[in-house]
């Protein structure tokens, strides 16, 4: 299958709070895959603070939740702390890293969505396994990093691309994001 069609997120949201949980638990969504940095935090930022952890864990009262980032596992574990699970280095969007999350909360991927900031890393890598996927806007944008900053051209590559082989999908998915690059 061709790559852009890997590269169309389920549902855009303009941040992990906006996202509509009641309807993903009304779907039989029972798993949460959080990406990290850019979604959760900004790159700048070290540590989830109190306000995140309790929204992470109000969730978790409704769903399993893990973070998976393919940051290293010094940032990773200093910025969840004791508080949730993760999966650091997960190199997304191999499948290694997800499989890796999906056995340790015994989940399948048709229950599971993954909720990130990058196309090419967080939708791609979901879709490619089968998650749903939610594409979120970056926290904070000037922070990514230099891979991240590539993986942004390419997005731009593949925006244009969905644009013109599916551009009803396009329209109703993601025309709200792909406004920051026009
Ligand atoms: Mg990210």
């Amino acid at each position: 299958m061709a790559i852009y069609k890997k590269c169309i997120p389920t549902s855009y949201y303009t941040s992990i709070y906006e996202i509509d949980y009641d309807n993903l638990k009304k779907q039989g969504i029972t798993t949460l895959l959080f990406d990290l940095d850019n979604t959760i935090i900004n790159y700048d930022e070290t540590k989830i603070d109190v306000k995140r952890t309790e929204f992470l864990q109000e969730l978790e009262k409704d769903f399993k939740v893990l973070i998976i980032s393919n940051s290293k596992k010094k940032r990773v574990s200093y910025a969840v702390g004791h508080q949730f699970s993760f999966v650091s280095f997960a190199r997304k969007p191999f499948k290694v890293g997800f499989k890796k999350a999906l056995k340790k909360l015994d989940s399948k991927p048709s229950e599971t969505v993954m909720i990130g900031d990058q196309l090419m890393t967080d939708v791609f890598g979901g879709n490619r396994i089968g998650l749903k996927t939610i594409l979120v806007e970056a926290v904070l944008r000037k922070s990514d990093k230099i891979w991240t900053r590539i993986n942004r051209k390419l997005e731009v590559y593949f925006l244009n691309k969905i644009k013109k082989k599916e551009p009803l999908k396009f329209d109703e998915i993601l025309r709200e994001y792909a406004k920051k690059y026009e």
